[in-house]
């Protein structure tokens, strides 16, 4: 029996526990989520690693992307790229590798990290330049047997959807890679999205193995101006269609989202999505709400990603300074796991069930701060060896900080009430 499955039945699993455990929630309430489909528990059945809750009621969880490219092959550099990620903070690593032998790559990364980890087999099902169905589903079958414990599936990529996209003439057509890649090999084949005409067998083999399907956003607008269009909803609906059938067959599922959206667009787009899909945890990919910030643009994506997560979204995929420019280096995963993982608690701190939880950090950094209990707040900081470092690096004789010396109004008000 899947997660989903035992769930539904009314009988509790480890996974539940842990999840219930870690999340300061009833066991029951985690339980009856599962059954929903409004949570889902990334671990696979192969694979020793604590299992993570995404969806309603629990902490807002981010992912880093980690991955050789073409031009780029060093997969020690991607392991320790996924370890720094994890331990900053990120609650699921993906690997996202195109360059070089990809099961050694995934299989060292699945080795190295006690997270999640996430993959994409079409990437791998693409280096056959001659690729056909078969080579999608096994390399999804690859994937699962190897322990991956969620996959991206562009499922929603379908010949309707491609039609809306040439109607709608965007300024970026597809921006997603595995997008990309399905809608050349429908326009080369001239036939449906395999994963689509064939869902019930890519079920069968995701029920095998309980691994979660990510549901891919091939047409994610790539652009502020193609925000919340037809190609993207079309493919929207789709997602919704392919929750209820993967639910019905006991498979978890998560839906993916934009991209890039105006910020006066996102808690309306999230809404949206979720009615949509059915209440399935929403992925999102930033939301990026501007284009002009590359080399900042892990900002322009927490700051769509905190205000998408206070409408609802459940996991986001971090966004590193290099995004639309390079591939990241180790430094650059760090900084972008970090500003990400900010935005998750941004929006924690208007979440139900986790919002007390949340504010009781915040609290505990405020008193730190009244206190001027410098070691505390560095044990308190989302990255204590950047506060340390800045610290240090602008010395002052005071017990306050360098900014106001003997004028700091922390300390002035403490002295004065304290006669
Ligand atoms: S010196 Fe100024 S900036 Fe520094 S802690 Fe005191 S009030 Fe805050």
């Amino acid at each position: 029996m899947t997660l989903i499955e035992t769930a539904s039945r009314g009988q509790i699993t480890p996974e539940m526990e842990a999840v219930a455990q870690a999340e300061g929630i009833d066991v029951q309430k985690v339980r009856r989520l599962v059954a929903d489909g409004r949570l889902a528990i990334l671990k696979s059945a192969t694979r020793d690693v604590m299992p993570v809750g995404i969806g309603e009621l629990v902490r807002t969880k981010i992912n880093t992307n980690v991955g050789t490219s073409i031009d780029f092959v060093d997969m020690e550099e991607e392991i320790k790229k996924a370890l720094v990620a994890a331990k900053h903070g990120a609650d699921a690593v993906m690997d996202l590798s195109t360059g070089g032998d990809l099961n050694v790559i995934r299989r060292r990364i699945l080795d190295a990290v006690s997270v999640p980890v996430g993959s994409v087999p079409i990437y791998q099902a693409a280096q056959n330049p001659d690729m056909n169905s078969d080579d999608m589903f096994n390399a999804v079958r690859k994937h699962a047997a190897d322990g991956i414990d969620f996959m991206t599936i562009h499922a929603g990529v379908t010949l309707s959807a491609v039609e809306h996209l040439k109607k709608r003439r965007r300024i970026l057509d597809v921006v997603s890679r595995g997008g990309a890649f399905m809608v050349v090999w429908m326009a080369q084949h001239e036939q449906e999205n395999p994963f689509y005409a064939e869902y019930d067998y890519l079920l069968e083999i995701a029920r095998e193995y309980d691994v979660a399907i990510s549901l891919g956003d091939g047409m994610r607008p790539g652009c502020i101006s193609d925000a919340s269009d037809a190609p993207e909803f079309t493919e929207i609906v789709t997602l919704g269609e392919l929750v209820c059938r993967a639910r019905s067959k006991g498979v978890q599922t998560i839906v993916e989202g934009p991209g890039h959206v105006p910020l006066d667009d996102v808690g309306a787009s999230v809404i949206a999505m979720k009615r949509l899909t059915h209440y399935a945890p929403l992925y999102l990919l930033g939301p990026l709400v501007t284009d002009i910030g590359p080399g900042y643009d892990h900002i322009t994506g927490a700051i769509g990603g905190a205000v998408a997560g206070m409408y609802g979204a459940d996991f986001l995929c971090m966004v590193s300074p290099t995004e639309h420019l390079a591939l990241p280096t180790i430094e650059d995963v760090k900084e972008g796991t970090i500003v990400t993982k900010i935005a998750a608690h941004v929006a924690d701190l208007t979440k139900d069930g986790q919002k007390d939880r949340a504010k009781t950090w915040d609290d505990r950094m405020a008193h730190a701060r009244k206190n001027l209990d410098w070691d505390a707040q560095f044990n308190l900081a989302i990255d204590p060896e950047k506060a340390r470092k800045i610290r240090r690096g602008r010395k002052t004789s005071s017990d306050a900080c360098s900014m106001c010396g003997e004028l700091c109004a922390i300390k002035i008000m403490r002295d004065i009430l304290k006669e």
